[in-house]
């Protein structure tokens, strides 16, 4: 009987989560419950789980919890990211569903492995930020990283058909967002609501923007790295529009095996949840012969450049991670906010990447950091990029 903590419960993974938990049945449990400010959301999955811990982002977050919050229920609340890290490494947890949004979702996903939980990730910042920490924590005290990341669950159950040794290259698919066939001109002028109207899948506001700068694959490049232990040369892209293929690998002998599927997140959330089991599912199937093809092409990273940070970040490794993760949050959130255009994301992204890269001194790269060097190339990317939309002006 898995006891389970949700952080980021309120979230499109997190209330996916607890339709995964309905369906499995009675037998899981969930014990902790964390969002940021969605407080009523939360107050009403406590009710309806019973849950006995809850996380709330700040002290007024936890006080509108408090208030929102039955008078009959008494939940221990937890506030901020050490409350999160907290609910994470709880003695009554087993696994721990990680959806926080962004960098935020770092301490928790450390104390959970540290722990020794199930970490099932769908925080793909975490690995980004600090994979190689992660990953070695992980191993150290015999946590398993399950991945709740369409692709990486699609590579996880694929590569078991192989031994680690033998697989040549993983390829990852990309939809291609709704602009990929967008001509460059068209893009300058896209709007936040046009940007989050993603055409296969359903997700929250960051990944939605990143998925349509592409930048979500760039993530996804280096978290593959680090689950998988691959480096730059082995991994692949290749966009594939009707998000049905979610992963492909490719073994020494030309065997390739790929996981398919409707473009549906409680597929590999059941799968992170139920793994090395695999349990029924009620949710939609896939019917290939329904289909209209499946079409597959290389990325134009000329028109997509997102693609190539990824790579570099990889190449490079230590702090890159960090300031490539960090100044997309700032970047995305000013982008939403209607300071930047869409098509300027990215080049804002790269110009703090690259100031990280060869500058010297405070803010410069570190090849081997530790969690406290990390935190600070975070810290510094997010206050170069804020400084460089001050002063940021492209030839449009
Ligand atoms: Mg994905």
């Amino acid at each position: 009987m898995p006891r389970i903590a949700i952080l980021g419960s309120t979230g499109s993974i997190g209330r996916m989560t607890l339709q995964v938990l309905a369906s499995l049945g009675p037998e899981q449990e969930v014990v902790a419950l964390a969002a940021g400010r969605q407080v009523e959301a939360l107050a009403d999955q406590a009710v309806e789980t019973g849950a006995r811990a809850l996380g709330a982002a700040d002290e007024s977050a936890a006080e509108n919890l408090r208030l929102a919050l039955p008078k009959t229920a008494a939940p221990e609340i937890f506030v901020g990211p050490e409350g999160l890290a907290a609910l994470a490494s709880r003695g009554d947890v087993d696994v721990v569903v990680s959806a926080v949004a962004g960098g935020a979702g770092l301490p928790a996903a450390l104390a959970a492995v540290r722990a020794g939980k199930r970490l099932a990730l769908a925080n793909k910042e975490a690995l980004v930020m600090a994979g190689d920490l992660l990953m070695a924590e992980a191993e150290a005290a015999g946590a398993e990283v399950l991945p709740v990341d369409s692709e990486h669950s699609a590579v996880y159950q694929a590569i078991a058909a192989g031994r680690r040794g033998e697989v040549r290259s993983v390829t990852l698919t990309a939809s291609g967002g709704p602009f990929y066939r967008r001509p460059d001109a068209d893009r300058e002028t896209v709007t936040p609501r046009e940007a989050l109207d993603h055409p296969t899948w359903s997700m929250g506001r960051k990944i939605t923007i990143d998925s349509a700068t592409l930048m979500n694959k760039a993530l996804e490049v280096i978290e593959a790295h680090h689950l998988f232990g691959l480096e730059a040369d082995r991994i692949r892209v290749l966009i594939h529009p009707e998000s049905t293929v979610h992963a492909l690998v490719e073994f020494v002998d030309g065997s390739v095996v790929a996981q398919l599927g409707p473009p549906d997140m409680r597929t590999p959330i059941q799968y992170a949840l139920t793994w090395p089991a695999r349990r029924p599912a009620p949710w939609p199937r896939l019917d290939l012969a329904a289909m209209d093809g499946l079409h597959f092409e290389t990325p134009d990273t000329g028109r997509f450049p997102a693609l190539r940070l990824g790579f570099e970040v990889v190449r490079r490794g230590g702090t890159a991670g960090a300031v490539l993760s960090a100044a997309d949050e700032v970047a995305v959130e000013a982008f939403l906010a209607g300071r930047i255009r869409f098509n300027e994301i990215v080049p804002l992204v790269e110009r703090v990447l690259h100031t990280h890269l060869e500058a010297g001194g405070a803010s410069g790269f570190s090849a081997e950091p530790d969690l406290e060097t990390i935190l600070a190339a975070d810290a510094w990317a997010r206050e170069e990029t804020k400084t460089c939309l001050t002063s940021f002006t492209f030839s449009k």
